[in-house]
């Protein structure tokens, strides 16, 4: 079997993202532009340190957030950050080939997509049928909350639930729960606030 070291442990990788994301934040990002020659070496094999499930909201790039250059975040980004055939099958392989040592579910502050979710669960607010069926894997994560409670902290309250439904979605998978019992590989969940451009990781439990 071929031995594969992974270029750093899950603890470590999430050391990295937390400095990258204070450079980011105190404006001391490093990677303005990639020179020639780490994309000639790039051009060779990745191996990143970290697999994220972003949203693709504009306003949240992984790379930049996390002050990370090319070849250092494996990233998928789909509305809400939510989970499906496709998304699945990426992180598969993810865990399975590049075999990347930690999984970041990034949500973000006032994401469009879980405020539509909301208004589907609560108001009955119904969207074009596509989009109707990425919010059905939303939906099931608002069971719980309150939705007597002003619109702007049900959303932030939401935002957050949506990202613990998916991370616990793929702890339950069998592959997650091998890999994180022998500590191959860690799986957190993490929100990104708009307007500081801080992330806040969320430990499990918290
Ligand atoms: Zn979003």
């Amino acid at each position: 079997m071929e031995t594969f070291s992974p270029p750093c442990t899950a603890a470590e990788a999430l050391t990295r993202l937390r400095e990258g994301n204070e450079r980011f934040v105190q404006g001391r990002a490093r990677f303005p532009t990639v020179q020639k020659e780490i994309l000639a070496e790039l051009a060779k094999g990745q191996q990143p340190f970290a697999t994220i499930l972003g949203c693709s909201d504009s306003r949240v790039p992984p790379e930049l957030v996390f002050d990370a250059s090319f070849g250092e975040l494996f990233v998928v980004r789909v509305a809400g950050n939510v989970l499906g055939p496709s998304v699945l099958g990426t992180l598969q392989y993810a865990g399975s080939h590049l075999q990347t040592p930690l999984f970041i579910v990034l949500g973000h502050e006032g994401c469009g997509a879980v405020e539509a979710a909301l208004a589907s669960r609560f108001h009955g607010a119904r969207q074009k049928n596509r989009i109707e069926v990425l919010l059905e894997n939303i939906v099931p994560a608002l069971d719980g909350l309150d939705d007597s409670q002003p619109p702007a902290m049900l959303l932030h309250q939401a935002v957050e639930a949506n990202v613990r439904y998916t991370v616990q979605t793929l702890r339950n998978t069998p592959e997650a729960r091998a890999r994180e019992r022998e500590a191959l590989m860690k799986l957190i969940g993490a929100v990104y606030e708009l307007e500081t451009g801080r992330v806040r990781f969320l430990e499990p439990g918290d």
